[in-house]
């Protein structure tokens, strides 16, 4: 007999059900409680878009775009990529829908991304994250707004401590210049000593070089000219703002003068809520301004800030949320009770009662899957209760029983 093998999953994806599907179902349940306390609206933007989409806005020497994107030909010859992240998409849409009338546009937007990476804990080729962004706001308020909002977010998630906001400026225009220049003039200098892969980057993305994992290029890139002796004032104000703003509102955060981003967008705010607790993938959240993007888009010069979180990250930091439970277990005894049984459970739920049907298997076995299921009741339907048009109500706590009849059941049910 020839037997069909099981396709397997692709690596790097989950498949997810109880604690950890219950885990990310908080997370994003949180979420969006919170995003509501803060006025943001809710956008679906497409999984799967042209390539020039990111490859425009993210620019070709980011890793991203250079080694991790989903990009194939589609059956019309068109190249399309997967989205490896939400900001590219969103910006876009803003362009092509028209969005501009609603500027400053607050929307989020939570969903799955694709990045070929090597995965292992906390890194995934499919994963999810939750976004938010500011677009059409060029005022600091916009970036403060966005960190109390994510600040809040990591609180109410439970995980505030152990994780820190960390802090820098990216600048603008004429600030990146000048540190870019005095970062390629550094580095050029110390060239010998650097890895192949930040010699590469060196003309071309030299910020990239700061944030290398690479232990070769720590001494070169901890020594390394920082951006303050480069701020102009406006850069400088308006990074003041930022960091005031935060201390008004209660919000702790650290300077990290060596924190870049990866994509070349970013100008003024950059940020990273960090943790110890995930080993390598420490970063849970990061964000920032990226005021350059939409014009690398084709669009009108447009300031907007945003960030993103990982959710399969922030779901391994929480504890585990309080496991789901039903109110009550109808429990039908004999084919005569079932349609007694269906009757009641629709009336149930209509009535908003949380409440299942335990069908198979011997009386032990459907009171067994009741005490399971975590109901604080279970209803016995039998010929008794059919002759008496009342139901056995038993109370799984305290393993008490009462006869009701269906209105006051119902009434019991509904607390
Ligand atoms: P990392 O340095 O960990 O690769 P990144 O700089 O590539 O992160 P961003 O592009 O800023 O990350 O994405 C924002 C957040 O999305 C990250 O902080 C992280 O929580 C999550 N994230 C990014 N890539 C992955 C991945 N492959 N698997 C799971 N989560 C991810
Ligand atoms: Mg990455």
């Amino acid at each position: 007999m020839s037997r069909i093998e099981t396709p397997r999953p692709i690596r790097g994806t989950q498949d997810m059900l109880g604690e950890q599907a219950q885990r990310f179902g908080h997370v994003v349940d949180t979420f969006d409680r919170v995003r509501r306390l803060y006025g943001f609206g809710r956008v679906e933007v497409p999984v799967i878009e042209p390539t020039a989409v990111f490859a425009r806005s993210l620019g070709e020497t980011t890793d991203v775009v250079s080694k991790e994107m989903y990009s194939f030909e589609d059956r019309g010859g068109e190249s399309v990529t997967l989205r490896p992240e939400f900001t590219a998409g969103i910006s876009r849409a803003f362009l092509t829908e028209g969005w501009q009338q609603h500027a400053p546009l607050k929307v989020v937007t939570h969903g799955p991304l694709f990045r070929y990476e090597r995965p292992q804990k906390g890194r995934y080729r499919q994963f999810h994250q939750l976004d938010a962004e500011v677009i059409g706001a060029a005022e600091p308020l916009a970036d403060i707004e966005l960190l109390c909002f994510a600040d809040q977010l990591l609180r109410e998630l439970g995980i505030e401590n152990g994780v820190t906001l960390t802090l820098n400026t990216l600048g603008d225009a004429e600030t990146r210049e000048a540190w870019r220049a005095a970062l390629i003039a550094h580095f050029s200098a110390n060239r010998d000593q650097l890895s192949q892969e930040s010699i590469d980057r060196l003309e071309k993305n030299p910020l990239r070089i700061l944030d290398s994992k690479d232990p070769r290029d720590r001494p070169i890139a901890d020594a390394a000219p920082e951006i303050d002796a480069f701020l102009s004032a406006d850069a400088g104000r308006f990074f003041e703002a930022v960091t005031t703003g935060l201390d008004s509102a209660h919000v702790r955060w650290t300077r990290n003068a060596r924190l870049v981003r990866g994509l070349d967008y970013y100008r003024h705010t950059a940020f990273e809520f960090v943790t110890d607790r995930l080993g390598a993938q420490g970063t849970v959240l990061g964000g920032g301004r990226y005021d350059g993007l939409i014009e690398a888009l084709g669009g009108p010069a447009t300031p907007a800030v945003g960030w993103a979180a990982g959710i399969e990250r922030l779901a391994m930091l929480i504890d585990l949320p309080e496991p789901e439970s039903i109110t009550a277990m109808i429990i039908p005894m004999g084919a005569a009770a079932e349609p007694a049984a269906t009757d009641l459970l629709a009336r149930l739920r209509r009535a908003g009662v949380a409440a299942d049907m335990s069908y198979k298997g011997n009386m032990k076995k459907r009171m067994h899957k009741a005490d399971q299921s975590g109901a604080r009741f279970a209803v016995i339907i039998g010929d008794d209760e059919i002759a008496r048009d009342e139901f056995a109500l038993k109370d799984l706590a305290n393993q008490t029983q009462q006869w009701v009849s269906r209105a006051r059941l119902i009434e019991i049910l509904r607390g």
